[in-house]
C-alpha cells in the first residue's frame, strides 16, 4: 500500500486552502505511515498518548522540523512532560489545568502554543469549556502569561447531520469572535482547531485556520 498515504495526503492538500494547517493525527499509527507523510511536506503531527508521543519524538530526532501537538485529555501527573516536549497543546479543557500548565511552562521557561478546548453542544463525553464558563475564566486565563493562547479547538459530538456540524463549528467560529471582541492582551484567538476526518470541510468553510486528520490519511485502526 505504499504511496496510497502521499496520494492521500496530496488529494487533501489540494482540496483545502493553502492558509488552513493539516496535522495528521498519527496515534496507533506506526514510523513508517508517519515518514511518507513527513516525504510529501506534512511537518505537523498530533498525538493523544504521552509515551507513545515520546517513543516517535525519538524515532524522528534526525527531522528537526516537525511540530509535535498534543491533542489528548491530559492527566495532572503528564502536564510536565507535556509542556517539555510539544509546542502545540490543542486540548486545555479546564482552569485547573490551563493554570498547571501555565506554572509548569514558567519553571522551565517555556511558552507553550494551546487552543481552549470548548464543546457549544453539551456532550457529557467530552471535556472542555462551555461557552458561558469559558467567558468566566477569560479574565484569569489571560494573566497565564507563559501560555500562548492561540484560539479554541473543538471536537464536535457523534451522529450530527451535515446541517448540525457546520452550524456548531460556526458556533465555535463566533464563540471565537466574542472572546476576540473583548480585546483581552493574551487572548488574541485567531486560530481555529477544528474539524476531523469526517467533517472537515465544514470546518474549514465555518473558518478553521488547523484540521486534524487521521483516518482519512492513514485509515482505521
Ligand atoms: C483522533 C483524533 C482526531 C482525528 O480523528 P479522525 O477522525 O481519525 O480524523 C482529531 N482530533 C482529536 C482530538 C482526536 O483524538
Amino acid at each position: 500500500m505504499t504511496g496510497s498515504i502521499s496520494q492521500t495526503i496530496k488529494l487533501i492538500q489540494q482540496k483545502i486552502p493553502s492558509k488552513v494547517k493539516l496535522i495528521a493525527i498519527t496515534k496507533q499509527v506506526g514510523i513508517e505511515p508517519m515518514r511518507e507523510a513527513y516525504g510529501v511536506g506534512v511537518r505537523d503531527f498530533g498525538e493523544n498518548r504521552l509515551q507513545e508521543a515520546l517513543d516517535k519524538q525519538q524515532q524522528f530526532e534526525d527531522l528537526t522540523d516537525i511540530n509535535w501537538h498534543f491533542i489528548g485529555h491530559i492527566q495532572k501527573n503528564k502536564a510536565k512532560k507535556i509542556v517539555e516536549n510539544f509546542e502545540w497543546i490543542h486540548s486545555v479543557d479546564s482552569l485547573v489545568l490551563a493554570k498547571r500548565l501555565n506554572r509548569l511552562a514558567q519553571e522551565s521557561n517555556l511558552t507553550p502554543k494551546v487552543f481552549l478546548q470548548v464543546k457549544v453542544l453539551p456532550d457529557p463525553n467530552k471535556y472542555g469549556w462551555e461557552a458561558e464558563e469559558l467567558i468566566g475564566d477569560l479574565a484569569e486565563l489571560d494573566r497565564y502569561q507563559n501560555l500562548k493562547i492561540k484560539g479554541l479547538m473543538t471536537i464536535l459530538p457523534l451522529g450530527l447531520s451535515p446541517e448540525e456540524t457546520l452550524s456548531a463549528f460556526e458556533a465555535t467560529a463566533k464563540l471565537a469572535a466574542q472572546i476576540q471582541q473583548r480585546g483581552y492582551e493574551n487572548l488574541p484567538m485567531k486560530e481555529l482547531s477544528m474539524g476531523m476526518s469526517g467533517d472537515y470541510l465544514l470546518a474549514i468553510a465555518a473558518g478553521a485556520t488547523m484540521i486534524r486528520l487521521g483516518r482519512t490519511i492513514f485509515g482505521s485502526k
